[in-house]
């Protein structure tokens, strides 16, 4: 058998991922996977996905060569423009095709959890799209940081669910919705909102997401003849836009997949969200993957800048390409992240989002060759960052 680096027949990509689930969930659990792969893998899905794609998502998004980034690092830089999908991020990819999948599996409500609130917007966005009511799970330290993001979601129709347990944020988001899915309606389905949770989950928001390989491929070879660029590099938090970013690359090891972790304030100062270089294998949200945690062994709150990032966790399919050594992993720091924010602002124009600004900042890091193709998937778009690129301005850090 051919080894690959995608998943495998039991949910597992290598020693990771898996469903590690309360028997209460199990029957949940089993019903999505019995029966996601059939359904969007048929043509009547794929057709109403796709259109919703192009016409209101406003897909394919460029592949942009950027002229003076690439003088400035000398290789071939070209820009994965997630950052213009509608909403502002790749996570309405996923959102759009899991909604598809809950309707055509007969559910009629949804619940998802949020940290930042981009999934939560995005959520709601389909939801009011499809005509689904839709609750969204939040923690209440994140709501109060993210309160634009939570006036998003109010004025979408959906409800916001405050979350008080822990520290109010996205792990315990994630918990809280998880127990509530056990409580619900079996007309309930959960939108998961990154590649982590119980398999399928993490291969279902890969599948999802994985449009964006598709499109480099076809692009990349209108613009240099060839489907497969020398390095991938996307940022990563759970791992959906990088999953999207690598997906019909995973097993070509030829291209170099480079994956931009949140280094906090740097790996020794222990405020950080750098998980591939430093977690431990263990259990998180059902699934087996590497984990941030303390001396005594417990889950460790992570900590960055930038509040995408910001997860104790990694999606299985990383902590596997990590651990093998096809994926190479870089801790970004929070001024590293800022300082290419302002960057690509600059030389190109693109406002980049901070969880973006990070997988940006690997270009200084890399040695390349001039002839080097390099993607860099901007995941998403920096308004919501603007109260932190502003400060930065005015406080004596000259970028
Ligand atoms: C949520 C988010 C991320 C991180 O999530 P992944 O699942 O790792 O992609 C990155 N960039 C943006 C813009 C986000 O909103």
């Amino acid at each position: 058998m051919k080894t690959t680096f995608n998943i495998d027949e039991n949910g597992y990509y290598g020693e990771f991922g898996g469903a590690f689930v309360p028997k209460e969930l199990a029957g949940r659990i089993e019903e999505l996977k019995n029966s996601y792969a059939d359904i969007i893998g048929s043509e009547e899905f794929q057709l109403e996905y796709r259109q919703y794609l192009q016409e209101f998502v406003g897909r394919p998004t460029p592949l942009y060569f950027a002229r003076r980034l690439s003088e400035q690092y000398h290789c071939k830089v070209y820009l994965k423009r997630e950052d213009l999908n509608h909403t502002g991020a790749h996570k309405i990819n996923n959102a759009i095709g899991q909604v598809l999948l809950a309707r055509k599996m007969g559910k009629t409500r949804i619940i998802a959890e949020t940290g930042a609130g981009q999934h939560g917007v995005a959520a709601a966005t389909v939801c009011a799209l499809m005509d689904m009511p839709c609750t969204v799970y939040m923690g209440q330290t994140d709501i109060e940081r993210q309160n634009s993001n939570v006036q998003r979601i109010k004025m979408l129709g959906a409800t916001v669910h405050p979350v008080t347990s822990g520290t109010g944020t996205l792990n315990d988001a994630v918990n809280e919705a998880l127990a509530e899915w056990v409580s619900s309606p079996d007309q309930t389905y959960y939108l998961m909102g990154s590649a982590v949770g119980p398999h399928p989950y993490p291969d279902l928001v890969a599948r999802l997401q994985s449009v964006i390989s598709e499109e480099i491929q076809k692009q990349l070879f209108q613009r240099e003849g060839r489907i497969f660029p020398d390095y991938l590099i996307a940022c990563i938090g759970g791992g959906s836009n990088a999953s999207g970013t690598f997906y019909h690359y995973l097993d070509d090891e030829k291209v170099h997949l480079v994956l931009a972790e949140a280094g906090g304030k740097g790996i020794a100062s222990g405020e950080n969200a750098a998980t591939l270089s430093i977690g431990r294998p263990g259990l998180l949200h059902g699934f087996k993957t590497l984990v941030l945690k303390d001396e005594q062994g417990q889950v460790k709150e992570a900590y960055s800048i930038s509040a995408g990032l910001d997860y104790p966790g990694i999606g299985p399919m990383f902590a596997n390409l990590a651990t093998k050594g096809r994926a190479t992993v870089i801790p970004v720091e929070d001024e590293e992240a800022l300082e290419a924010a302002f960057e690509l602002s600059q030389l190109e124009g693109i406002i980049p989002a901070l969880e973006s600004s990070h997988a940006i900042a690997v270009l200084k890091k890399m040695n390349f060759r001039q002839e080097d193709v390099v993607v860099v998937t901007v995941s998403g778009r920096g308004d919501k960052d603007l109260p932190n690129y502003i400060s930065c301005l005015f406080s004596d850090k000259s970028f």
